[in-house]
């Protein structure tokens, strides 16, 4: 049986603004920041301000509405990286990778030839996220 969301996981405290984070866009019902550990330059979060935590138990019309920021994210993203490809990726639960339970997409450029780091591998500069949150940004 899925467990119920806990408010206290680490994207809650980024969203209520507890943590800081390099926002890259945000609307009524969603939320998109740099992923701290990042697989590939750009990599994207987009999570949904209302809680769930993750397909399971969301929403649909928080589905449709994170889905539709990971869209805009994306071909900010192919501007800003130059990107040919996307990659959106989404765990659901501990046994098929989930780490942190509150409902997130990965938006993550791919280039031909490069290789993804490790999921929840190393941690980035926080300069370097700042630079690429604000190309995002711009790209938006
Ligand atoms: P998942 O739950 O999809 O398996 O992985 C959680 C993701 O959240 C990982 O890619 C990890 O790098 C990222 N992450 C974990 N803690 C933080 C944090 O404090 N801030 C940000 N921006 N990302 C985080």
């Amino acid at each position: 049986m899925t467990e119920s969301y806990d408010p206290e996981n680490i994207f809650g405290k980024i969203l209520r603004g507890e943590i800081p984070c390099h926002k890259v866009y945000e609307d009524d019902l969603t939320f998109a920041f740099m992923d701290i550990m990042p697989r590939a330059d750009g990599h994207t979060l987009v999570i949904p301000k209302n809680p769930s935590r993750n397909t399971l138990d969301a929403d649909p019309s928080d589905l449709a509405a994170v889905i539709t920021t990971a869209q805009k994210i994306s071909a900010a993203a192919m501007k800003a990286f130059d990107a040919p490809g996307i990659l959106i990726q989404q765990f659901n639960e501990q046994a098929a990778g989930q780490v942190v339970f509150h409902l997130h997409f990965h938006v993550i450029p791919r280039h031909e030839g490069i290789k993804l780091k490790p999921h929840t591998g190393e941690m980035a500069d926080q300069d370097i996220l700042k630079l690429h949150a604000e190309k995002l940004r711009t790209a938006l």
